[in-house]
């Protein structure tokens, strides 16, 4: 018999293409469960359905498993919760350090890749490695089985459910489920990065990664010439070699953030932040928004709100994640896990970690076991027995929840969000001003008027950092404040993140620009043109801004999207605006920003090509 009027879709140079599948199906290996990419999250979806007694095949393009985590070299953690199966494969992976492996900081990725992949054998999933999936059968909009090329030859096997755990959602687009990738401005996706092992004082650490700006993995040309400019970065010849060499780069290239596919359920930041979140989490993420983005005047209104105008880069979020976010929208037989599932780019910068993407497979696992034991669409499995399943092995605790969490003098403890004026005024006085000015936005109208009053303030800190969180609820009271701000460059820097904290002269503005202030346009053209000035006066460089180059890219960036953004509310304005940022864009020090072939400098030149690009 042939394939029950199956048909074959595959992706040639792009393009999208469909055929009937002939072959006769009795032929075919037939599987419970096919897992297309071994990596962080998919390995761990093998071995719960396996360990559940299902017939699993595994289709890895690379030679072990782990992906990202082992031989991308990103093998320490980073956030993420504990919990769940994964536990006890990195314990046994301490073992056989303590036994000859190589000590690292975090788990060595030779040891992980043993580990994982014996913990696969083990339980009986069948592996294919050097395998890559380049084609899905299909009846109507239900996933049937895949192809994939191995060995120079194209096999093909069937199964109840196939699990897409490529990062990229490789399987996924081949079906023509939709996609997302990256913000709403540009497309553009976290950066990606060269990572390289080092010896440092004696210890192997794969822990040190340039961020090189944009590149789109799945463009061929793109990523090979990524791979031959990192290749080429004078980077590894550090200066001091004797307490910190570089023994070389990863074979993966580092990619945070890739397309997304577009799920029954989708988590959004602003969804987030303001308490809407599902009541039938598949899993917690656990992290700050650790989007590792210098071109943040191109982001959304509320990554700006959060990471420009209050600055809480450092304030760890507890996101519950839904089955859902794993479900193709409108298809059957076939889940997600992994980075790839559907969350917004805003908090994909957090649901991203590499303990939480290891418990998304085995939430993911776990769920298609329990839709293929029981014969029903994985839409259907009861959600009490899928929590008590991962309760049970701590993939889910009873003891989640969607917190804030905050680091003082070195400890982490769970935090809240203020809700009294007093406590509000306190702490806009502090010199972490961060959770109050967000506190206000969420109090609103309780607490507008009173920060109104506090514009004037004799605390130069209560006024300013009031007239912050009047910005972000949207009132023009806060127009003159801001103004002021901006035009002297204000350089106070709150000590709210660990890192990456905002000059409140920067966060001006951006609000300027958000609140489409028409009378800010003169400030907001002088600092596109000479955005540089006043550098150093008072300001100490940080991690966040290293040079006076870094600081006037800021400034030029943040001054040209607050521009961009008031020319579209005032189109009166729009003429003389579009002229002087195009004038700016010919400047010297646009120019320079192209120009600069230093390492240091290879992630703005990327966004400032990005730049050009766009203007054009
Ligand atoms: C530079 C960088 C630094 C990071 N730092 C940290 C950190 O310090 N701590 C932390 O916890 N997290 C960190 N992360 C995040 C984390 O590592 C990733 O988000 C996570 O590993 C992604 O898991 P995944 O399963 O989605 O993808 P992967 O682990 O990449 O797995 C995808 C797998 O699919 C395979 N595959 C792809 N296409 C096909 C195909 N067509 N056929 C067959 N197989 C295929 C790949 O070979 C790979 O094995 C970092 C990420 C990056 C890029």
């Amino acid at each position: 018999m042939e394939g029950r009027g199956m048909l074959l879709k595959f992706k040639t140079q792009n393009r999208r293409e469909s055929v009937p599948f002939l072959q006769p199906v009795e032929e075919l290996p037939v599987y419970d469960l096919i897992v297309a990419g071994l990596g962080t999250a998919g390995v761990y979806a093998a071995l719960t359905a396996a360990k559940q007694g299902l017939r699993v095949l595994g289709i890895e393009k690379l030679n072990c498993c782990g992906g990202t985590g082992t031989a991308g070299d990103v093998h320490g953690y980073y956030f993420g919760t504990p919990g769940g199966i994964y536990e006890e494969l990195d314990e046994k992976v301490r073992e056989m350090e303590s036994d000859g492996y190589m000590p690292v900081v975090g788990l060595n990725p030779e040891a992980k890749k043993y580990v994982c992949e014996q913990a696969l054998i083990d339980s009986k999933v069948e592996i294919h490695y050097e395998s890559r999936v380049t084609g899905v059968l299909m009846e109507e909009n239900t996933v049937c089985g895949i192809q994939w090329i191995e060995n120079g030859e194209e096999k093909t096997a069937l199964a109840k459910i196939t699990l897409d755990c490529t990062g990229e959602s490789g399987i996924c687009d081949t079906i023509g489920c939709r996609m997302e990738r990256g913000r709403a401005f540009d497309g553009q996706v976290q950066p990606y990065s060269v990572v390289q092992p080092e010896i440092v004082n004696g210890l192997v650490e794969f822990y040190h990664y340039l961020d090189c700006g944009y590149m789109d993995a799945l463009d061929a040309g793109q990523y090979a010439k990524a791979c031959v400019d990192a290749a080429c970065l004078l980077h590894y010849n550090l200066e001091d070699y004797r307490t910190r060499r570089v023994l070389g780069i990863s074979i993966l290239l580092g990619l945070r953030e890739g397309r997304r596919i577009v799920g029954e359920e989708t988590v959004e930041l602003q969804d987030y932040l303001e308490d809407r979140m599902t009541d039938h989490p598949a899993f917690y993420a656990y992290s700050n928004l650790d989007n590792h983005g210098r071109d943040l005047a191109f982001e959304s209104e509320v990554l700006q709100d959060w990471l420009v105008a209050s600055s809480l880069w450092g304030i760890n979020i507890s996101v519950p994640v839904p089955l859902g976010c794993c479900i193709p929208k409108g298809y059957e037989g076939i889940l997600a896990a992994g980075r790839n599932i559907s969350i917004g780019h805003d908090i994909a910068s957090c649901v991203r970690q590499r303990r939480d993407m290891q418990k998304c497979g085995e939430a993911v696992g776990c769920a298609a076991a329990l839709a293929i034991r029981k014969g029903i669409s994985v839409r259907e499995v009861p959600y009490e027995e899928l929590k008590k399943q991962l309760l049970a092995t701590g993939c889910l605790k009873k003891t989640d929840d969607s917190g804030i969490w905050d680091i003082e003098e070195g400890r982490w403890h769970r935090t809240a969000w203020l809700n009294e004026a007093g406590d509000i005024y306190q702490g806009l006085k502090s010199n972490r001003p961060g959770i109050a000015i967000w506190s206000a936005k969420r109090m609103g109208k309780c607490v507008e008027h009173k920060l109104e009053e506090w514009l004037s303030d004799s605390d130069r800190n209560v006024a300013r950092n009031s007239a912050l969180a009047l910005g972000i609820l949207g009132n023009r009271k806060a127009l003159p404040a801001l103004r002021c701000m901006a035009e002297e460059r204000d350089s106070y820097v709150p000590k709210t993140s660990r890192k990456y904290n905002q000059l409140r002269g920067l966060s001006a503005v951006y609000l300027l620009g958000r609140l489409r202030d028409g009378e800010a346009v003169g400030i907001l053209e002088k600092i596109m043109e000479h955005p540089e000035d006043n550098c150093g006066q008072e300001y100490q460089y940080d991690s966040f801004i290293r040079s006076q180059k870094e600081y006037g890219f800021q400034f030029f960036t943040h001054a040209v999207m607050a521009l961009s953004r008031i020319a579209a509310a005032h189109p009166e304005l729009s003429g003389e605006i579009t002229g002087k940022i195009q004038e700016a864009m010919k400047g010297p020090f646009f120019e320079s920003l192209l120009s600069d072939t230093s390492e240091d400098a290879i992630y703005i030149s990327c966004v400032a090509r990005n730049m050009r690009e766009l203007i054009k």
